[in-house]
């Protein structure tokens, strides 16, 4: 999902709007073709409840913002782990949806909302939360603006934890650089993710790279059902196939170039 609808984000803020309407069927499409995947980012039960292990004085009273939470993989762990009541957000009422149901079905509909939102518009209070969450999807309001942007939500000594696209070496070949830099121009290396989630007000709690298995198991591999499944049904639409192109030349880059980038999870608590 991250770097194929982030190029395409990009594309929609900038259409006019006559060509939005017809953008929408696209838009409807990705969303189709994400929400019969469980996560729609690279990530896993194991990588959610290490991150957790770095966040101390949750209680049932405790108040966590989920940001981003696609059809909510993560935020069913969450509630499986923590304490406390989660409030969800994610653009796509599809995802939402979907994540309600999920929600009942684990016994979880008093303490998980999930709510249609924009992470540029969040409906929160100050200093609401004791931690805010998100895997896979601070890029959409970018790094550096999400670290700043959301630190008044958090109560002071609250937390903040997030998985974010990250080089793993000075150095890239040209190939993987100009991918990315279209994508996503802000992935960096850990080192100055860091500094920068320390300029936002947090002290650095910790973090790690996310393992390959997330990406080649947890993310890629449920989408080969899902490529057929939609082929089937909209393989006769240009737009579709594009779309499936995009995510095979995606799949094919991170296993060429998986050395050099990949996620990391970042836990700062906020001073
Ligand atoms: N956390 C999930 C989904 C990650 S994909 C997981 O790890 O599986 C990124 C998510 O961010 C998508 O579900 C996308 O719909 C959502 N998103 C993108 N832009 C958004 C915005 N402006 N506001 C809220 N959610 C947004």
């Amino acid at each position: 999902m991250h770097s194929v609808i982030l190029r395409y984000y990009k594309k929609f803020k900038i259409m006019s709007n006559d060509n939005k309407s017809i953008h929408n069927f696209q838009f409807e499409l990705i969303c189709e073709y994400f929400s019969n995947i469980e996560r729609q980012g690279p990530g896993s039960t194991e990588v959610t409840t290490k991150a957790l292990s770095f966040i101390e004085g949750l209680t049932e009273k405790s108040l966590i913002a989920d940001i981003g939470c696609g059809t909510g993989g993560q935020t069913i762990t969450l509630a499986q782990h923590i304490p406390g009541h989660i409030t969800a957000v994610d653009l796509f009422p599809k995802f939402i949806d979907k994540l309600n149901v999920n929600a009942e079905k684990h016994g979880y509909k008093g303490r998980i909302n999930a709510i249609v939102g924009d992470m540029n518009a969040l409906p929160f209070k100050k200093e609401q939360f004791d931690l805010v969450w998100s895997e896979g999807a601070i890029s959409h309001i970018g790094f550096k603006r999400g670290m700043n942007d959301w630190n008044k939500f958090i109560k002071p000594g609250g937390y903040i934890a997030v998985s974010e696209a990250t080089w793993f070496t000075p150095a890239r070949p040209k190939e993987i650089y100009d991918f990315w830099m279209d994508a996503y121009p802000e992935i960096d290396v850990i080192s100055t993710k860091i500094a920068q989630m320390e300029q936002a007000g947090y002290k650095a709690v910790a973090h790690f790279i996310v393992p390959e298995s997330c990406w080649l198991e947890g993310y890629y591999a449920p989408q080969h059902t899902a490529r057929e499944l939609f082929l089937k049904k909209y393989g006769r639409q240009q737009i579709a196939l594009d779309m499936v192109a995009n995510t095979q030349r995606e799949e094919s880059l991170y296993n060429k170039y998986k050395d050099y980038y990949g996620y990391a999870f970042y836990i700062g608590r906020k001073l």
